[in-house]
């Protein structure tokens, strides 16, 4: 640990400058924690670590809590372990990547970057715009409180920013004394200050020109600041001015004269000083301290201070960044005036803590920490253990034997000379009555005021070689050896003391047989052995042991105690591990809960993670505090301290997320075919940046939250498709989680999922079903009326053939017959007459005869032939049967129709049938009635037929009637 440089200034001064930090006074009943620079953990990043350039130009944090650097490589964005550069200028829009100054716009949070060839760009949520340039070169970017932004030139004076457009400038026109300009600030009055090469000048907020500011020198000024009162403070090449009233300045810190690079005010108060040559500086309650390459800055050129959220404070450098934050653990080293580095013991002793050093005893207190003069005896004895006995505290050292102390002088000292097996003193256990034991090589050491006794493997000790001493809250005594556990009985009879050594059988427990350190807490008997911690419920024969089959990192442990809050610590050769009082009492209930553990070393502020086995080397004490003593000094650890750290979240924030390797944006409908979705994410906490752990959620496919300990990616592989909302939250451990970064998504469905697709499916079946069907019956339908159409037309056809005669195509006697009941009816109905002839050939059998019976029918044929041309209009004709035609006479009387007949008869008489017969005459009788006499059907053919037959006995070829 490198010395630090205090500076104390004379306490004159301090009254003379009036200093308005308030004074801590901190009642704290051992330590005063942040007292000095040294208390701070100092952590440090290079190119080494990630750092794009060791020259860090600027540092801010932005809205969500990201850190941002200005480097010559670029705008880098840090998250507490990984730097994000910005190095392409097509990304940019600058041009050229070194970033000299950095501000973040109080109105909606935008990032504005500037620099080299005095490019100007503008960051918000992913996107740069590109402002007009102000070559050659940008001192300083500042917004101020109406979001406006000023740029502080290199050449061209100051340039003010409206909309992100440049609306005005200020030169040695407007009574500026340089156009040089470094940095600009407007204070609560609405005056307008500019730092320029040739010194201080302001634009009072009623008036249009500068004016020089004459109690400053013209020289460079590099640092303007707005104290927390409202004063603006200067930094110039010889030291600090602060404004004193109007526009008079007076030196501030008069006797520091270092030439200035940056001014910043801590949460806490502090003034912080960045030096161009001598390092940073606090000033703090009177006190100047400093910290440069010698006392571990990387580098003694400061550029830029800033704290974070949190209250870190953050430096950088030349040689890269430096961040001062409060941690779990205060550490005491020789630089913090302990009186040697190698801690076995640490005890606490009216009102102070002792902590016991290879190089003498060192008492801490609210005073601070100073060494004890114990007395000439114990001066640069190597101290190993601690107790107190009657009110007295007992030392036990390494090679002196044991002292008790009542705080002014030495009261007893036991060693070989006065009985004791050995000087070299443990562990130190007393109950007052029955008198003090200490531990050693060769056994335990019983003393009383006239008696000294000493327990050893007579007595039922596994190993004389004693590790561990300690009472239990029933009386009960148990000692650790280098080969096992044991419990003492302890008896006072007439003959003195007798001794009963109870061996504890630790076999079955990993084999443990080293213990270190017993401590009773919460019903248990607590034993840090060199297998494990060992638990024993007082009272049973309940023993269980914790360690890397449990889930520890390791097995081996030196010490354990319990913090004020019943919290578990546990001392190890690589750290301290803390088990929260519940997490245990969790385990112990259910074997089956994994011990949920945190491992601190000295990134949390251990000023060495070694943890020493000593009497005792961890320790609680009054306040509640764990105290560990190391191989490098002691630490100390409040539980409220932690939930104090613990208590503000680290805020988280999604980095990126992309699926299948594309980045997405919030919101985004992603395709069905995609495969994988990954979530980058971070907590932005600079505390404990190691130690952030976090919880991650996507609902929609799980609905609790799941645990990523510290990994900081979630991806998710063939999600069904669904709406998703992706939810990460952080935290530090045992504390509260930080409000929850969230991301939306949709996860298409393949289109054959889509319930649309469904719908539109079935509809398209059922229209082609009904499409299919519907021709189906059209063609049906057509064919069977084609069908039909044919049945009809045969039907017609038959019904045809059915009432004609095929030789003559006369209608044959069913369809006379038909015709003749309708025309009688349709007579009867509107009292027409209706008359009837029967036609019969002559000798008709001899022309068979004569001639063939073909020509007979051809002779039938003629004769139909005849009778249609003979045959008036309304008369119907049709063949009767054989030789006989029947001729049906609507409308016609007998007498009429009588005449019709003959007519006809006379014209067969007279027609030639020469061509059929030769040299023979056809002829043929008729008989005719009428419906005048024969109204009825059937009457009408009888009277018909009657006289045709009288035709046929009146000698043929004649007409009768009846
Ligand atoms: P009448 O009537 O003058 O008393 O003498 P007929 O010879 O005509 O008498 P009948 O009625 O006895 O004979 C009818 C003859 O007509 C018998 C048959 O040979 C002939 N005949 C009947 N139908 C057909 C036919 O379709 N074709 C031919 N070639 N002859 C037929
Ligand atoms: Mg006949
Ligand atoms: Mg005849």
């Amino acid at each position: 640990m490198p010395a630090l440089k205090r500076h104390y200034f004379a306490l004159l001064f301090i009254v003379a400058t009036a200093t308005p930090f308030s004074s801590h006074s901190l009642s704290l009943p051992e330590v005063q924690q942040g007292e000095s620079l040294e208390h701070f953990i100092r952590e440090t990043w290079t190119t080494r670590r990630g750092l794009p350039h060791n020259s860090v130009n600027a540092i801010v944090q932005d809205q969500s809590g990201y850190l941002w650097l200005g480097t010559w490589q670029g705008p880098t964005r840090f998250n507490g372990r990984d730097f994000t550069i910005y190095d392409d200028l097509r990304v940019t829009g600058l041009p050229d990547i070194g970033i000299f100054t950095l501000d973040i716009n109080p109105c909606n949070g935008s990032l504005y970057v500037a620099g080299a060839r005095g490019g100007i760009s503008r960051y918000d949520e992913g996107q740069w715009l590109e402002l007009k340039a102000a070559p050659p070169f940008v001192n300083q970017v500042n917004v101020d409180q109406q979001c406006n932004l000023w740029v502080a030139s290199s050449e061209q004076g100051l340039l003010f920013y409206e909309n992100d457009q440049r609306t005005a400038e200020f030169t040695i026109d407007n009574g500026l004394p340089s156009n040089a300009v470094y940095q600009s600030l407007i204070d609560d009055d609405g005056n307008l200050w500019a730092a320029t090469n040739l010194g201080l000048a302001v634009k009072a907020a009623n008036n249009t020109q500068f004016e020089l500011i004459d109690s400053i020198p013209p020289k460079l000024i590099r640092e303007l600041h707005r104290a927390p009162d409202g004063r603006i403070m200067v930094g110039t090449q010889e030291g600090v001015y602060r404004q004193s009233k109007g526009f008079n300045f007076d030196r501030y810190l008069p006797d520091f004269t270092a030439s200035i690079s940056s001014l910043h005010h801590s949460p806490a108060g502090d003034l912080w000083i960045g030096t161009y040559r001598q390092g940073v500086w606090r000033f703090r309650d009177g006190n100047m301290e400093s910290l440069d390459v010698d006392s571990g800055l990387p580098n003694n050129h400061v550029l830029d201070i800033t704290h974070d959220h949190e209250g870190s404070v953050w430096v950088s450098t030349h040689g890269g960044l430096v961040q001062f934050r409060d941690a779990l653990f205060t550490s005491y080293t020789t630089a913090h005036g302990l009186s040697g580095n190698y801690v076995r013991a640490i005890f606490e002793w009216q009102g102070g803590v002792y902590i016991g050093t290879s190089n003498g005893i060192t008492r801490i207190d609210k005073n601070g920490s100073h060494p004890v003069a114990v007395g000439t005896e114990l001066e640069n004895q190597s101290v190993l253990s601690f107790a107190e006995h009657n009110g007295q505290l007992v030392i036990g050292t390494y090679t002196g034997g044991a002292f008790v102390w009542d705080g002014e002088q030495i009261v007893k000292h036991y060693n070989q000379a006065n009985g004791l097996p050995d000087n070299e003193v443990r562990k130190i256990a007393s109950n007052n009555d029955d008198g003090l034991f200490l531990g050693g090589p060769a056994g335990i050491s019983h003393v009383t005021a006239d008696t000294l006794g000493l327990i050893t493997t007579k007595h039922g000790l596994h190993n004389n070689y004693t590790t561990a001493l300690a009472f239990d809250s029933s009386g009960t005594l148990w000692s650790g050896s280098v080969s096992g556990v044991a419990k003492i009985d302890i008896q006072h009879t007439d003959n003195g003391f007798q001794y009963q050594a109870e061996a504890v059988d630790l076999s079955q427990l990993n084999d443990a047989q080293l213990a270190f350190q017993i401590e009773e807490q919460s019903g248990y008997l607590w034993l840090a052995t060199d297998r494990g911690l060992i638990a024993h419920k007082q009272g049973t024969d309940d023993w269980r042991i914790f360690n890397r089959d449990t889930g520890l990192p390791f097995d081996n442990f030196m010490s354990v105690a319990f913090d004020g809050k019943a919290n578990l610590w546990i001392g190890s050769n690589r750290g301290a591990l803390f088990i929260p009082h519940d997490a245990f009492t969790k385990t112990l209930k259910d074997p089956s809960v994994p011990l949920e553990y945190q491992r601190y070393t000295e990134v949390d502020g251990m000023s060495n993670s070694q943890i020493n086995s000593g009497g005792p080397s961890l320790f609680q004490s009054s306040a509640g505090r764990v105290w560990f003593a190391t191989a490098n000094g002691a630490s100390v650890v409040d539980p409220h301290n932690m939930s104090r750290l613990a208590e503000t979240a680290p805020p988280a924030v999604i980095a990126q997320v992309s699926a299948d390797g594309q980045v997405l944006s919030y919101g985004e409908q992603l395709p069905a075919d995609i495969q994988r979705i990954t979530f980058d994410y971070a907590g932005l906490g600079y505390l404990m940046s190691d130690h952030i752990r976090y919880q991650v959620r996507l609902l929609g496919f799980d609905e609790g939250w799941v645990n990523k300990e510290s990994v900081t990616t979630a991806e998710y592989t063939s999600l069904p498709a669904n709406d998703y909302l992706f939810q990460v939250r952080a935290s530090y451990p045992g504390g509260s989680w930080s409000e929850p970064a969230t991301f939306a998504f949709t996860r298409l469905e393949h289109f054959w999922q889509r319930p649309t697709t469904w719908v539109l499916s079935a509809f398209l079946l059922a229209l082609i079903t009904f499409i299919i069907v519907r021709t189906r019956i059209r063609f049906l339908n057509r064919s069977r009326h084609q069908l039909e159409l044919m049945v009809k037309e045969k039907t017609t056809e038959l019904e045809a053939i059915a009432r004609q005669d095929p030789l003559t195509g006369l209608g044959n006697r069913r369809a006379f017959d038909e015709y003749l009941q309708h025309e009688i009816k349709r007579s009867q109905r509107n009292h027409h007459t209706l008359s009837l002839a029967i036609l019969d050939i002559d000798f008709f059998k001899q022309v068979n005869d004569r001639f063939l019976h073909t020509v007979g029918d051809q002779v039938l044929v003629e004769l139909a032939q005849l009778l249609r041309r003979v045959l008036r209009e309304v008369d119907y004709a049709a063949r009767w049967g054989g030789e006989e035609f029947a001729i049906l006479m609507p409308d016609t009387g007998l007498e009429d129709a009588v005449e019709a007949a003959d007519r006809i008869r006379r014209a067969v008489e007279q027609h030639d049938f020469s061509k059929l017969l030769d040299d023979c005459q056809l002829t043929v009788s008729i008989g005719v009635a009428s419906n005048q006499h024969y109204a009825e059907h059937s009457s009408l053919l009888v009277a018909a037929d009657q006289a045709l037959y009288q035709a046929k006995a009146n000698g043929r070829n004649r007409t009768e009637y009846k």
